[in-house]
């Protein structure tokens, strides 16, 4: 693959697609953008319609070919290959994704780090799906076999582009499924640098393809209503998930998608309150807010209210906000400027519903921060749960402090939301943890930790928060059909 370094700008002019490094059939290229900056920083190739076509047809013959007729454990070693390669390669890639997201550098190596982990985790599972047998009588065996559901777009967000595409490919590769990959158009430099690792890997061509491009009336799009795809593995906003369900309910394309949320973090009087003020503003602003786990409502019980906005306040004012190469960075950018815009517009609508602006709020531009997306940590108090600010997702560093008098109005507020991703509960009551937790609407409740996300824990939510989960074992029966096979002897 050619990659050239002109101008200081990173030029990767090809499409992975049936195993080749390919130019753009129609020339198409995307610029992305380093919100540290505001400056193109890589200029990308990006897929035509035939480019598409191409990768499909490649996903399909590769479905049919080599890689149907390999035993998982063979699949299972070549994930580990690719697994180990990534490992290799991880500090490289989190780089990528600094300057591609404005994800702070520290948070992207911790968790691009950590990836390989998952891969060989997800390796562990691809000889692992079994069937039954079902019992009926001694003329009938009745049995079930679980198979690949067949040629997956797998189409990922800009926020966490590389998580995304692994926690699609490692289950997609595992249940023996072949993956034609669209990272988000702000972000597809990791994405289709990942090509060159499953080159290397001597993964068969045609099993993974990547077609970095747009989403509607492009690439994602043309992915969607391709006849050739069976299944669209989504993360992204819940207005996409419905544009993407009607176009490809016509091809009956089986869908997982993980969405928005707009997460309760709930503190008890009687929590160990320094970690979980720790946690929830550690929450609050990581990915400088644009993560959709996040406890962006943070519920606190009255008696303590006071006292944990004032630390939220302190702590808004002690985050390093900067260019997010730089390794001292606690908080990047915004990932691009409609972003920006959309978290300043909340920061404003947030003013007029009467909630109390604690601090923050600012756009940060001028010296250090240049013509980068850069926001102050911005903290609301008094909100109550009917406000815009308490209802959407904003994906911007801003924090929205409600206050609760007991159990019963905290799982109200908790549960009063069209989301349930997350949630976090923060009490040294061991039987108030358990009956709240079970009271809450959210695929995933976090007592006394927050964010604890891994590679073997079921993943996704309730409401608009999506369909079907990724990560665990569960990840992968959004993967595999089921097939029953009955003998009569
Ligand atoms: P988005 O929906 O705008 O875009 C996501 C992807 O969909 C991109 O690749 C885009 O090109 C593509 N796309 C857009 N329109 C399309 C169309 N009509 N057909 C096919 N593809 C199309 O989302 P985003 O702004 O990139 O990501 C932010 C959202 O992702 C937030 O809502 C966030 O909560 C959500 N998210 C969810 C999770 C989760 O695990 N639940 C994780 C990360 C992000």
């Amino acid at each position: 693959m050619a990659i050239e370094l002109a101008d200081d700008v990173l030029r990767l002019d090809r499409l992975y697609i049936g195993g080749e490094w390919r130019r753009s059939e129609d020339g198409a290229e995307i610029e992305s953008m380093d919100p540290s900056t505001g400056r193109v920083w890589a200029v990308v190739a990006a897929g035509g319609k035939r480019d598409v076509d191409l990768a499909v047809a490649a996903a399909r013959q590769a479905l049919e070919g080599p890689w149907a007729q390999m035993p998982g454990h063979e699949r299972a070693a070549l994930l580990r290959r690719f697994a180990d390669l990534y490992a290799a390669r991880a500090q490289q890639l989190a780089e990528m994704e600094a300057r591609d997201s404005g994800r702070a550098i520290r948070e992207a190596r911790a968790d691009i780090g950590s990836h390989h982990f998952g891969y060989h985790w997800w390796a562990s599972l691809a000889d692992k799906a079994s069937g039954r047998t079902i019992p009926f009588d001694s003329t009938v065996h009745a049995f079930t076999s679980r198979v690949p559901v067949g040629v997956v777009a797998a189409i990922t967000p800009w926020n966490v582009p590389l998580m995304a595409a692994a926690w699609k490919l490692g289950p997609a590769l595992a249940a023996g499924c072949t993956v034609v990959i669209k990272p988000a158009e702000q972000t597809p430099v990791g994405t289709l640098e990942l090509g060159k690792l499953f080159e290397a890997a001597g993964f068969p061509p045609g099993v993974v393809n990547i077609v970095p491009g747009h989403g509607a009336d492009d690439v994602g799009e043309w992915l969607v209503s391709h006849p050739g795809v069976d299944k669209i593995a989504f993360t992204g906003e819940g207005a996409t998930a419905k544009a993407i369900l009607r176009k490809g309910a016509e091809t009956m394309k089986r869908f997982t998608f993980e969405l928005g949320g707009k997460s309760p973090h709930i503190i008890f009087a009687d929590a160990d309150l320094e970690q979980a003020i720790n946690a929830a503003t550690n929450s609050a602003w990581t990915l400088c807010g644009q993560s959709c786990a996040l406890g962006s409502r943070v519920l606190v019980q009255r008696s303590v209210y006071e006292k944990v906005a004032e630390a939220f306040r302190q702590r808004a004012l002690n985050v390093r906000v900067g260019p997010a190469i730089d390794p001292r960075t606690h908080m990047g950018p915004q990932a691009h400027l409609a972003q920006l815009e959309k978290t300043l517009s909340y920061i404003a609508i947030g003013q007029s519903e009467g909630a109390d602006l604690l601090t923050g709020g600012k756009q940060l531009s001028g010296g250090d921060f240049g013509d980068g997306y850069f926001i102050q940590p911005t903290v609301f108090a008094n909100v109550s749960n009917d406000m815009k600010i308490a209802q959407d997702e904003i994906f911007g560093p801003v924090a929205a402090l409600i206050p609760f008098d007991d159990e019963d109005d905290a799982v109200r507020i908790a549960n009063d939301t069209r989301y349930g991703l997350t949630a976090g509960l923060w009490t040294g009551d061991t039987g108030r943890a358990h009956r709240v937790a079970s009271r809450i609407r959210a695929g995933m409740v976090w007592v006394n930790t927050y964010r604890f996300i891994r590679w073997s824990t079921p993943y996704g939510g309730f409401g608009a928060s999506g369909w079907g989960r990724e990560n665990g074992v569960e990840a992968l029966d959004g993967y595999l059909e089921t097939r029953t096979t009955v003998v009569s002897t």
